[in-house]
């Protein structure tokens, strides 16, 4: 039976963004919260040495800075075979190309070979920077990896900025929604109703074919938002007037992929008739944040909405379904 002598781990640096006292977990290369760039230096004396070129802390027996890879192999000091735990490092992964040297969370480089190595961070984070594709959580501003925009609104702003007025000339008031680029489906996750996800292949697509205009994206930002402020206000989904317009909103489904393809039209469908679109009819909550998308790109005027509707013969429900949200949204501005 293999030994296993258990080594009382080296303290892990521990630090605090210098500009915003944001704690940070040890190797971020930027502050997620202010973006402010880092520098892992050798400050608490583990090794007595730091990359000439990076300044980060390293071992004299490497042979490689593992933090920018540089060539730091120096004769009499580096080892010349891999070692398992030279002072001031856990080395607890295999080097990705098997050099038969170890490497440790988060190296970008293997300290040995030099080679650069990849992580599996589904485990430490919510979800994948639409830049670097390194994991980031929700809540941050920054990649600690990359240093850019870790939700990838800035890949998006001209969409963006037309939503915020929309829903500003809708009179909607902001519940802190927050839209994230993210690998996957669009959608909003009942659990974190605040957290809007936009399929980030339409927007970064190496697939030029999955690109939609802006135009679209407002569209499909419009009906997440709307089922993100559903989610937020819950318990308005309980009331019997709710009740009545829209339906069982908890009733059973499964979201669908490539939804966006439906939030194009910017006219009122004529059939269904007590729809405003096609694709609302699919589900009570579909019904719901295709109601919303109507209302905030027509900008909360229903007197214009309702004259469409009447020209195209549509249910009287629909106009209740209108008139429930609009005077929802009166409700939470404080009016009545
Ligand atoms: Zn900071
Ligand atoms: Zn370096
Ligand atoms: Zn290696
Ligand atoms: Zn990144």
């Amino acid at each position: 039976m293999p030994r296993r002598k258990r080594r009382e781990p080296y303290p892990t640096p521990e630090t605090r963004c210098s500009t915003c006292r944001e704690e940070l977990k040890p190797y971020w290369r930027y502050c997620p919260k202010c973006s402010r760039q880092q520098r892992w230096g050798d400050t608490h004396h583990f090794t007595g040495a730091e990359c000439y070129r990076c300044g980060w802390i390293v071992s004299d027996r490497f042979s490689c800075c593992p933090w920018c890879g540089a060539d730091i192999y120096e004769e009499g000091h580096s080892s010349e075979e891999p070692l398992r735990a030279p002072k001031g490092f856990r080395l607890d992964a295999r080097c990705d190309w098997g050099c038969g040297g170890r490497v440790q969370y988060p190296m970008s480089h293997c300290p040995w070979c030099g080679k650069p190595q990849s992580w599996n961070e589904d485990a430490r984070f919510e979800g994948d920077c639409p830049r670097c594709g390194r994991g980031v959580d929700d809540w941050m501003n920054a990649c600690p990896w990359c240093g850019h925009d870790a939700t990838g609104r800035d890949l998006i702003p001209r969409a963006l900025t037309r939503v915020r007025r929309l829903l500003l000339v809708s009179r909607i008031r902001d519940w802190d929604y927050r839209v994230l680029l993210r690998p996957g489906i669009s959608g909003v996750d009942p659990r974190h109703a605040k957290i809007v996800e936009i399929e980030q292949r339409y927007v970064v697509g190496k697939r030029r074919r999955d690109e939609i205009p802006w135009t679209l994206l407002v569209g499909l930002l419009c009906h997440e938002l709307g089922h993100s402020f559903l989610y937020h206000h819950w318990a308005w989904t309980r009331t019997p007037r709710f009740r009545r317009t829209f339906g069982e909103v908890d009733k059973v489904y499964r979201g669908m992929d490539d939804t966006w393809v439906y939030f194009q039209r910017r006219r009122v469908a004529i059939n269904p008739v007590d729809h405003v679109s096609a694709y609302a009819a699919k589900h009570p909550q579909e019904d719901f944040a295709e109601t919303f998308r109507f209302y905030v790109t027509r900008r909360g005027r229903l007197r214009e909405l309702f004259a469409e509707f009447g020209r195209k013969r549509k249910g009287v429900i629909l106009y209740e379904k209108f008139l429930v949200l609009h005077d929802f949204v009166r409700a939470l501005r404080g009016w009545t």
